[in-house]
């Protein structure tokens, strides 16, 4: 099962990787979070700016990461192809290995996506998301994880700054990708404003259709 997310920031594309990654035994494979552990000041910059990383950069990233062991059976991409340079490069890898893509399009109205953005912390150590803007997504003691008692952080990109600058990356270079995958006949869209659960059974219902399971 090969996974592939494209969803505008804060659509909950982390989270449902988590999800997914955890139901179907299969890893979650997020750029994002290679590029947040690099030492590599550039990229931080970047990060911090809302910018793209070069296509280079981010492909060896990847490809390193698809060739260990653990990816052999499939695994769900969260923050790759983010333009038509990267999913070119990226079904051509697929369609070498004879694999097929299931692409999840996550559709999220740009007010909400800016209101998750600002209010959005995530534990450091289990990966757990909150959010201060939603009453039923805020951690019960403020800050603190209610999973493992752990710091909750904010992004250094998610400040509505960035988030516009992000926003309008998006648009601009990611967005495309819905059409390119339309028309390949594997794009799946998915109404990302509702409960996480809810969501998820969405998701779940498309998987398992699939896979003839359902
Ligand atoms: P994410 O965690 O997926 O929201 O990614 C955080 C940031 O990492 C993005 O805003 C980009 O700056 C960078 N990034 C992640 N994936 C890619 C990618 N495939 N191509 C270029 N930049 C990326």
């Amino acid at each position: 099962m090969y996974i592939t997310f494209i969803a505008p920031p804060a659509a909950g594309k982390g989270t449902f990787s988590k999800m997914i990654s955890k139901k179907y035994g299969i890893p979650h494979i997020s750029t994002g979070d290679f590029l947040r552990n690099t030492n590599d000041e550039n990229i931080k910059q970047k990060l911090t700016n809302g910018e793209f990383i070069n296509d280079e950069i981010i492909t060896n990233l990847l490809f390193d990461r698809l060739n260990e062991n653990d990816s052999k059976e499939g695994y769900v991409l969260d923050g790759f192809p983010r333009n038509l340079n990267q999913a070119k490069i990226y079904d051509t890898y697929l369609e070498n290995k004879g694999k097929k893509q299931i692409v999840l399009i996550l559709d999220l109205p740009k007010e909400i996506a800016a209101k998750r953005i600002i209010g959005r912390k995530t534990c450091p150590n289990c990966g757990a998301v909150y959010n201060d803007m939603f009453d039923n997504l805020k951690p019960t003691q403020k800050d603190i994880c209610d999973k493992c008692q752990n710091h909750l952080v904010h992004r250094t990109d998610d400040n509505e700054e960035t988030f516009e600058k992000r926003y309008q990356t998006y648009l601009e270079e990611t967005y495309p990708l819905v059409k390119h995958y339309e028309n390949k006949k594997n794009a799946h869209h998915i109404k990302a404003d509702d409960e996480a659960n809810k969501i998820f059974k969405e998701i779940e219902k498309i998987i398992g259709g699939l896979n003839g399971d359902n």
